[in-house]
């Protein structure tokens, strides 16, 4: 039996397992998804543990990213994006891997969105990192807008043809913009969104990395504006396809693991 998981803190509200579990389930695969919730300064000895145990893949979450990166070999996408959430354990020393990255890029592309032109990035955190690369790696021209500009400016030095601004740059951002993707995690606590109504037009495809609730305000206002809308529980869906695939050398039987997903949010 293969054995795949997640290593967080805490983890008893994730949705991974029934995710993996249903992928398993409808290709007939002898696998199990597990989650555990080592000491939130424990993430470089969990993945030693689970190296010796021979525990083939695990997904990794809050805190553990960071030290996950420096415990594992990370591929070139991860090294780029300084974070790992996918480990594998197939190969001489475990490898890691982003998805959220290619989670984006897939999730817009089932939507039929075209990766061409400009994207505005919302946010400059773990998601907004990751997605800024994705959509850069794609050929778009990234515009990366965050609360604390520093941090936007930053990243953008580090991202292929990107510029960094603060959030009252909105407006006139998203004026030439074809794809906007909110990476903050406003919307998720509260009914707030994080770009201003004015700013959305019908030539705008929008995904919401916030998953919980699955309709944000963000994609309430981009409906009413006319734009295609694309929920992040299609980028969480995408991210375990992509370990998925990774791991089990499989392609991912979406549509079950979509279900199954969607039946939990
Ligand atoms: P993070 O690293 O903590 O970054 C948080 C980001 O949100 C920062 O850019 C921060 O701006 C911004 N922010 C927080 N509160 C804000 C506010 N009140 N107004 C404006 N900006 C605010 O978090 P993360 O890991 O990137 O996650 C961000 C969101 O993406 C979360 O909701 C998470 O659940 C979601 N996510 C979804 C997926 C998926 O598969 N769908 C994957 C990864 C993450 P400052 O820099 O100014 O603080």
């Amino acid at each position: 039996m293969d054995v795949y998981g997640l290593i967080g803190n805490p983890v008893e509200h994730s949705l991974s397992p029934p995710m993996h579990e249903a992928g398993y389930e409808a290709l007939d695969l002898d696998a199990r998804y597990v989650t555990f919730e080592p000491a939130a300064d424990a993430g470089a000895e969990a993945i030693a543990a689970a190296d010796t145990l021979a525990v083939d893949g695990l997904n990794v979450t809050i805190p553990f990213k960071q030290d996950v990166f420096e415990a594992v070999e990370p591929a070139p996408l991860a090294e780029r994006i300084g974070a790992v959430n996918t480990v594998d354990f197939s190969g001489e020393t475990p490898r890691g891997y982003n998805t959220d990255a290619v989670g984006a890029v897939r999730a817009l592309a089932h939507h039929d969105v075209k990766l061409e032109g400009t994207a505005v990035v919302v946010g400059a955190g773990g998601a907004g990192r990751a997605v800024a690369f994705g959509l850069a790696d794609e050929g778009m021209a990234v515009r990366i807008a965050n609360r604390t500009a520093s941090k936007a400016t930053t990243l953008a030095a580090e991202v292929d043809g990107a510029t960094g601004h603060g959030l009252d740059d909105l407006d006139d951002l998203l004026a030439d913009a074809e794809v906007l993707v909110n990476c903050t995690s406003v919307g998720m606590e509260e009914d707030a969104t994080p770009v201003p109504e004015s700013a959305l037009h019908g030539d705008l495809s929008v995904l919401d990395a916030v998953y919980s609730p699955i309709e944000t305000r963000l994609l309430r206002d981009a409906d009413a504006a006319g734009a295609t809308t694309v929920d992040g529980a299609w980028m969480l869906l995408y991210q375990g396809v992509e370990a998925f695939e990774l791991w089990t050398g499989e392609t991912a039987p979406v549509e079950a693991m979509n279900r199954a997903l969607r039946a939990r949010l």
